[in-house]
């Protein structure tokens, strides 16, 4: 295994200058960055093997086909999926999910049914169910959370006989707080109900096992784990994925086409359809060997240790408020804070004009801001390449911001 301490030298990007500062992630919930083996890959797939996947019998499109069957085997692997048919291509979490949505959602619910989801959940996981919700007539309920991000008690109690969906995500991206998956999901499956879970987060961050999350649908985005943008994953159970018609029609998800009629293809390509991303598999392939050389358990438990550092010193600073959990432990490399009177926009320009990236907003989860009454916040985002300089120089910045926006302490 590779330590990760060096790993930042893997990313050209944090070479880079930004306002005559060196530049500082601290984003990478929204995106992470792309180490130089991931982009050397994609690199030489583009110009030595491109060719359209599954299309013609030459050398090239042979060899494309094989570099994106091969990225499926691996991420059948990572993810310890059982077989390549549970693994379809997506763009992204948020197609993954609106495939869940359109093909499953609409397919199996009725009036009467429910959907259960948490107030915590990323837009993605939430428009998708207003919308079987409405079109279907099921019902959306929420199960709502304390102060410090985790499920009131009681809460569980709303997955009754009624529900049909169970939607949450595995690590919010604003609290970084994990939900208990195996509490939610035995629950889930007491009812008979099928269990969503969003990986968006938990996915590049620690070791996620599809045999031992028992989850039925799960998704997640490549570009949050030093993959390129454009590139995603929906892994589901396979007897559910047989039972679900196509979401996207045209090439490649067919068998046979006659005039008014067509039979479909197998799994997983009955849910591919057109020319897929095949630069962006390699990519994903690239960045699970990345992220493997250090090991994901070892990915963890350093972002604990960056948590751990920045937090206490982080609330300690005058005017600072921490939303969620204070415990390092359940923060997964994501803190979410606001500052008293000054807008979180203001918070992160300051930031970035001493060459620190930090997000700032709603971060895509509007009710879970109502609910806390905290309709924006500066979230900061650790991963592997973040060092404790980062955090000493985001902490340095963070302790003017006030005096910048002209009051006194
Ligand atoms: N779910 C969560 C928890 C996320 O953090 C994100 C991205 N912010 C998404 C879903 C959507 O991911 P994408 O934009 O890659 O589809």
């Amino acid at each position: 295994m590779r330590p990760i301490s060096e790993a930042y030298k893997d990313f050209p990007i944090l070479k880079r200058e930004h306002n005559g500062h060196r530049l500082i992630y601290l984003d990478s919930g929204a995106t992470a960055q792309i180490p130089q083996m991931v982009a050397d890959r994609v690199v030489n797939h583009m110009l030595y093997h491109n060719g359209n996947p599954h299309r013609g019998s030459h050398i090239l499109a042979i060899e494309a086909s094989e570099a994106y069957e091969n990225a499926r085997e691996r991420v059948v692997e990572f993810i310890n999926a059982r077989e390549r048919e549970e693994i379809i291509f997506t763009r992204n979490s948020t197609e993954s999910m609106n495939l869940i949505a359109y093909s499953y959602g609409l397919n199996n619910l009725q009036a009467g049914d429910k959907i259960v989801i948490t107030v915590a959940e990323h837009h993605a996981n939430l428009v998708t169910w207003q919308f079987v919700a409405n079109k279907t007539g099921a019902t959306l309920e929420y199960m709502y959370l304390d102060e410090s991000g985790h499920l009131k008690d009681g809460e569980i109690n709303k997955i009754d006989e009624y529900t049909k969906i169970v939607a949450f995500a595995h690590v919010s991206n604003v609290l970084g707080m994990e939900f208990p998956v195996k509490e939610l999901t035995d629950k889930a499956h007491s009812v008979g109900a099928v269990v969503v879970l969003d990986g968006a987060q938990s996915t590049p961050h620690m070791k996620v096992d599809m045999q031992e999350l028992d989850c039925d649908f799960f998704v997640f985005s490549g570009h949050k784990m030093c993959a390129s943008q454009g590139i995603g994953v929906l892994y589901g159970k396979r007897a559910l994925l047989e039972a679900m018609p196509p979401f996207l029609l045209g090439g490649d998800m067919i068998e046979y086409v006659k005039e008014q009629t067509t039979t479909f293809n197998e799994l997983p390509y009955k849910f591919e359809a057109g020319t897929p991303n095949a630069d962006g598999a390699v990519a994903l392939h690239a960045a699970m060997d990345y992220l493997d050389s250090f090991g994901m358990d070892a990915i963890e438990a350093y972002e604990e240790e960056l948590v751990a550092y920045v937090l206490p010193k982080l609330m300690d600073i005058p005017h600072v408020h921490v939303i969620g959990s204070t415990n390092a432990k359940e923060k997964h490399g994501v803190i979410a804070f606001t500052v008293d009177d000054v807008h979180p926009h203001d918070v992160a320009t300051i930031l970035d004009s001493k060459g620190i990236c930090v997000r700032s907003g709603h971060h895509c989860a509007q009710p879970l801001g109502a609910f806390y009454k905290v309709a924006a916040s500066t979230r900061l985002s650790m991963y592997l390449y973040t060092r404790k300089e980062d955090l000493d120089a985001f902490l340095d910045v963070l302790k003017t911001v006030r005096t910048v926006m002209g009051f006194e302490d």
